[in-house]
């Protein structure tokens, strides 16, 4: 199909998600550039929302891809054969990951992931109420709606699952609501499509306790944190608090799709009984997957990636700075950069595309706050120009 057919086929006959979409023509993706059709290097400075960490086209994610494309692909549904990247992977994030989280079911998807693990807790504690968070965001599939926090998203949706209370974050008045009735309290440990807000330690120590306390299992959503987004593997690392089960995509798959939820072999067991075979999945665990998301878990770890998103908030955070800058907000590379209104984040990111070709964008909930998640490989001299040219973008939309 010619550039010019394609165009016009996605137009016609690719579903739209908005009466504006970017439209930008891809030709290609390598390391941290989209290239377009009509020549442009687009600098990704949101990583495809916090997905390609070792940038584009890794070459060592691409090879795993094609060895294990050659040796076979999709087989059985996930958990009846012994396939050897899922068995790999599995074993590499259970040596990563504390031991009370020592068992991965795999899923393609984030909101896959979430809804898993609230049927496992339901079925795990045979309750039903869940506790939630105003403006958190866990997907788009009915159940991970019902828990994500943010009326115009939800309303045209209901009825939803019942029995969702929901809390602002940060704020202590939730501890009255996990009583020994809920099932799981689900939430973000750094609240992303929310505006990028970490969640106060204290606060989060207290929910894992209050958890404990009444046998109500903690889930933290780690798809858009996870995979050293902030500097450490899992966002949870930095707080020393382990929930009960965590669920994890985006970044994982190394740029193919995968998600994935930990917990522990006793907490499993709901979906081993009663009955037998009660939540299964075709493609969860695509062997291709799954050789990709190992490959890119080894480079993360070879190559210090983690580190390097610690320097990347460090460089952000000197630079960004000055006239129409309110705040920077986050941890590692998942930043967000704060601005007075809505108009002065949309004209930002318009400018700094069609001017400098870097790509930004705003959150799902909120228009004030400008996205910044670079792959965690760009270099320093690339990253302080862009920083740079941000900074002087957001002072400029201001003057305007
Ligand atoms: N939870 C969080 C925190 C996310 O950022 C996302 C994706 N934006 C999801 C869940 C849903 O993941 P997916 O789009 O893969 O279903």
């Amino acid at each position: 199909m010619s550039q010019d057919a394609s165009r016009d086929a996605f137009y016609r006959h690719v579903a739209q998600t908005s009466d504006a979409p970017l439209g930008l023509e891809i030709t290609g993706a390598d390391g941290v550039f989209l290239r377009t059709r009509d020549g442009r290097e687009i600098i990704d400075f949101i990583s495809g929302i916090a997905v390609s960490s070792l940038g584009h086209g890794h070459p060592e994610v691409v090879r795993a891809v094609q060895e294990q494309a050659a040796r076979h692909m999709h087989v059985m549904v996930y958990g009846e054969l012994i396939q050897r990247p899922q068995s790999s992977l599995a074993a590499r994030l259970a040596s990563l990951l504390p031991e009370t989280l020592d068992r991965i079911y795999f899923v393609n998807s984030g909101t896959e992931a979430n809804e898993a693990a609230l049927k496992l807790a339901k079925k795990h504690t045979g309750r039903h109420r869940f506790v939630a968070f105003r403006d958190g965001y866990h997907g788009d599939t009915q159940g991970s709606l019902s828990v994500t926090g943010r009326d115009v998203y939800r309303t045209p949706y209901e009825p939803l699952l019942p029995g969702v209370d929901f809390c602002s974050f940060n704020d202590p008045a939730v501890m009255e609501l996990i009583t020994d009735e809920v099932a799981a309290v689900i939430m973000e440990p750094i609240q992303s499509e929310g505006g990028i807000i970490p969640a106060d330690p204290a606060w989060l120590a207290g929910i894992r306790e209050r958890c404990t306390e009444t046998g109500s299992l903690l889930i933290f959503d780690e798809i858009q944190s996870g995979f050293g987004r902030t500097g450490r593997l899992f966002a949870f690392e930095h707080y020393g608090v382990v929930p009960d089960i965590l669920t994890m995509a985006k970044a994982m798959g190394g740029g193919m799709p995968l998600g994935a939820l930990a917990s522990s072999t006793r907490i499993f067991r709901a979906f081993m009984y009663d009955p037998p075979l009660n939540h299964v999945t075709t493609f969860g665990g695509h062997p291709v997957s799954c050789a990709a998301a190992d490959a890119a878990l080894h480079v993360l770890l070879r190559d210090g990636l983690m580190e390097r998103a610690a320097n990347i908030e460090q460089t952000a955070r000197k630079i960004l700075k000055g006239r129409g800058i309110v705040e920077v907000r986050g941890m590692g590379a998942m930043l967000g950069l704060q601005l007075a209104d809505a108009d002065i984040t949309r004209k930002t990111v318009a400018y700094c595309l069609k001017e400098h070709s870097i790509l930004l964008g705003w959150t799902l909930h909120s228009d004030t706050l400008v996205r910044l998640a670079p792959p965690l490989v760009i270099d320093d001299d690339l990253l302080e120009q862009t920083l740079i040219k941000i900074r002087d973008a957001v002072a400029m939309q201001g003057r305007s």
